[in-house]
C-alpha cells in the first residue's frame, strides 16, 4: 500500500511526528483524549499497543478530532489525518483487554447503562451471574465509564500474533512498529515470517531496538533477513526508553545511536525515540542532522505535558470526553501543538 503524501512529506523534511501511546500505557479515556488532541495539533502518526481496546480508543479519538478540523484551522493549527501504527513484541504475546463486572453486586436501581452502550451485545442478565458475554467483548471500553458505581474493569487475555495480523483486515491500522532487542533474532524471524505475508496492507513498517554497544551487528542481520521490501522501512533508534520528561540530557543516546547508525551505511528512514523531549529537534538542528534524521517518537514527554489537563477533565467529566469541555480541549491543543512544532516549523519553513 502506498504511503500517504502527508506522511512521505514529513519523512523527507525531517518533520515526521510520532506519538507513542505506549505499550503500559493503556488507560482508555487518556488514549483516545491525546489521539484526539494530537490529531488536532498535526501529529503524523499515533503508535499505540496490540490491544484491540487500545485501538478503537486511539481510533475514536481520531475520528472525533475531524468534528474539530475546520475550528482547529482558524485557530490557527494543521490538524492530520495520522497514520495508525500498532506496536509488536518479538518473542512476546499481544494481550487483548475484556471487560468483567460481578452482576450480583449491581445495585437493583441501576438503569444498567452498561447494557445500551455496548455495541457487541455483550453485556446481558438474563440470569444473575451473567455480566459480561466473555466470547463477545472485544475490549473496546465503551462501559468502563458508564458505570456510576465504577463497577467494570478489564481483564488481560494472551492472543496470538495472527490475531493481531488479523485486525489488519478488518481496521484501519497503517503501520505495524516491531519491538526487538539484541540476541532475540530467532524470535525476530518468528515473528518477520508471520508479518511478511501482511506487509501488501500496511504503508509503513519500523523497527525499534534499544540501544547497545553492538547493536548494529543485530540491526545488519535483521536488515539482511527483511529486505528487499514493497514499503518504507523505518529504523526507531530507541536511546534511553521512557526518559524523555526526566531532562535535557536524555536526549543524547538516541542522537549518538542514530549517527552510528548512518556512519555504518544504514538507510531508509531514521526516527528517534527514547528520551526525546523538546530540546531534541533543537539538537538535531544544531548538530546539523536535520536533514538525515526524518522524525522523534515522542512518549512520556507527550503524554506528561496533557496529563494535568486530562486529570482536570477526569475530575470534572464522569464520561472523560475533551471535546465536552471546549476550554479544556483547546487548552490541550495548544499545549501539544507546541511541542510539534518544536519539530515541524524549522524543518517545513
Ligand atoms: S462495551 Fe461491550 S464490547 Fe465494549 S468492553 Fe464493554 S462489554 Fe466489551
Ligand atoms: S452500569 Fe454498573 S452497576 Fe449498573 S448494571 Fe452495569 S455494571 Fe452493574
Amino acid at each position: 500500500m502506498l504511503l500517504q503524501d502527508s506522511a512521505l512529506l514529513s519523512l523527507e523534511s525531517g518533520s515526521w511526528f510520532k506519538l507513542i501511546c505506549g505499550a503500559s500505557y493503556q488507560h482508555l479515556p487518556s488514549i483516545r483524549n491525546l489521539a484526539l488532541a494530537y490529531t488536532l495539533a498535526g501529529v503524523d502518526c499515533i503508535d499505540v499497543a496490540a490491544d484491540r481496546a487500545v485501538i478503537n480508543s486511539a481510533l475514536v479519538g481520531i475520528g472525533v478530532a475531524k468534528n474539530f478540523r475546520q475550528k482547529a484551522i482558524a485557530l490557527g493549527y494543521n490538524p492530520s489525518n495520522p497514520l495508525l501504527m500498532v506496536s509488536v513484541n518479538d518473542g512476546e504475546d499481544p494481550h487483548f483487554r475484556k471487560a468483567y463486572f460481578n452482576p450480583s453486586k449491581c445495585p437493583p436501581e441501576c438503569d444498567r447503562p452498561c447494557e445500551n452502550i455496548c455495541p457487541a451485545d455483550a453485556i446481558k442478565f438474563e440470569h444473575p451471574t451473567e455480566g459480561v458475554k466473555e466470547k463477545l467483548c472485544y475490549g473496546c471500553g465503551r462501559c468502563i465509564p458508564i458505570c456510576p458505581y465504577g463497577f467494570i474493569d478489564t481483564q488481560s487475555h494472551v492472543i496470538s500474533i495472527d490475531e493481531v495480523l488479523n485486525w489488519l483486515t478488518k481496521l484501519p491500522i497503517n503501520a505495524l512498529e516491531i519491538h526487538t532487542q539484541a540476541g532475540h533474532f530467532q524470535h525476530f524471524q518468528t515473528l518477520w515470517q508471520s508479518v511478511k505475508p501482511h506487509l501488501c496492507r500496511l504503508q509503513l513498517i519500523a523497527i525499534s531496538c534499544p540501544y547497545t554497544p553492538t547493536v548494529t551487528d543485530y540491526l545488519r542481520q535483521i536488515e539482511n533477513h527483511i529486505k528487499p521490501l514493497p514499503i518504507p522501512l523505518i529504523w526507531q533508534t530507541d536511546g534511553r526508553p521512557m526518559s524523555g520528561d526526566i531532562g535535557k540530557g536524555t536526549t543524547h543516546l538516541t542522537i549518538k545511536y542514530a549517527q552510528t547508525m548512518m556512519e555504518q551505511g544504514f538507510t531508509d528512514y531514521f526516527q528517534l525515540a527514547g528520551g526525546t523531549n523538546e530540546h531534541t529537534a533543537l539538537k538535531i538542528r544544531e548538530m546539523g542532522l536535520s536533514d538525515k534524521i526524518n522524525g522523534i517518537a515522542f512518549g512520556s514527554k507527550a503524554r506528561k505535558i496533557l496529563a494535568e489537563i486530562l486529570h482536570e477533565l477526569e475530575i470534572i467529566s464522569p464520561q472523560n470526553q475533551l471535546e465536552d469541555y471546549p476550554h479544556l480541549l483547546w487548552e490541550a491543543v495548544f499545549v501539544a501543538s507546541k511541542l510539534v512544532n518544536s519539530l515541524k516549523k524549522n524543518n517545513i519553513d
